[in-house]
């Protein structure tokens, strides 16, 4: 894949030379707050710091309360950023975000050579403050040679990415506003873009059966495993399973994982699978996982013990 040049971007092409010391030291300060998932206020200070130091009026900056919505409380919301530039052209919108693992509390980086590293017994955590350095030297540099000849942008720092994406999921849309084009940075080598990504579900199913002794009564038992290997059957009978394509769309299903029973002496009374849905189409995603817990629940029902009885509860 070609990577379009500034100039194809139609963004504005500068004489200004990034001061790479300034954006190394900008990235160690940020690089050393600690700032795990639900925690990052201290990093969202420094950089508000960093960018009413460069010029940013107070207006220009908010928070959006994405702690409140998020799953777990955290002491800080998604730091929005609003940057007029020259008002002209595409609205572009930066986002890298702020919080990192657990590990890389307590780093101290350090410059060794090319690289840098933490010397302390921690992870780095360039994971993603080298986003939010990069995006931080943009601006700096621009705002402080008094150079606004940019499109419109809007930045979001994001919390609570690494425990699923949580400060992204509850960001406050209305206060980043309309935007033509979006730019993340996070992770991978500086060569690396990443233009789209399928969608995935993941399922974990428990089958519950009726257990009974095999050898003396197993009529009075109703398994599981043929509960769960019925369902899958069925699934892949039907063109539910592995290359899934049902009309014009398409998709993919999978049964990764299958575990249950322990003699072979009990009729098995519950078994745990795990399982996937993939396609580019949300709703094609939310029919394959329809159609894989109507298989279990019809396999589950018919599944019965010689009373008729079938005490299977599907969870998925
Ligand atoms: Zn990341």
């Amino acid at each position: 894949m070609t990577v379009p040049s500034a100039a194809e971007c139609n963004l504005p092409m500068t004489n200004n030379e990034v001061n790479t010391d300034n954006a190394l030291d900008r990235y160690l300060t940020i690089t050393a707050i600690p700032g795990r998932s639900g925690d990052e206020a201290a990093v969202a200070a420094k950089i508000v710091e960093i960018l009413r130091e460069a010029g940013v009026p107070d207006s220009q900056i908010e928070f959006d309360g994405a702690e409140t919505r998020t799953r777990l409380d955290g002491n800080c919301g998604n730091l929005i950023v609003s940057l007029p530039g020259n008002g002209k052209g595409s609205r572009t919108l930066l986002s890298a975000h702020m919080d990192t693992v657990p590990i890389c509390v307590g780093s101290q980086p350090v410059v060794q050579g090319d690289e840098v590293h933490s010397s302390a017994p921690t992870g780095l955590g360039a994971d993603d403050r080298a986003g939010c350095g990069a995006i931080l030297t943009a601006i700096v540099e621009r705002l402080k040679q008094g150079d606004e000849n940019f499109p419109p942008a809007v930045i979001s720092f994001l919390v609570q990415e690494e425990i699923g994406l949580e400060g992204a999921r509850n960001l406050d849309i209305a206060k980043v506003g309309q935007v033509d084009r979006a730019f993340n940075f996070d992770g991978g080598t500086v060569e690396k873009l990443t233009i789209g990504a399928i969608g995935g579900e993941r399922m974990a199913i428990t089958v519950t059966g009726i257990p009974a002794h095999a050898g003396v009564a197993p009529q009075e038992g109703a398994s599981a495993i043929v509960m769960a290997s019925r369902a899958i059957v069925d699934l892949d009978a039907r063109g539910w399973l592995g290359k899934v394509q049902q009309g014009d769309q398409a998709g993919t299903s999978n049964v990764g994982v299958f575990q249950g029973g322990e003699a072979t002496n009990v009729i098995t009374p519950e078994v745990n699978l795990r399982a996937e849905a993939r396609s580019h189409s949300a709703e094609m995603r939310t029919r394959i996982v329809s159609e894989i817990r109507q298989a279990f629940e019809r396999a589950a029902a018919e599944v019965t013990n010689h009373k008729g009885a079938a005490l299977s509860l599907i969870h998925i």
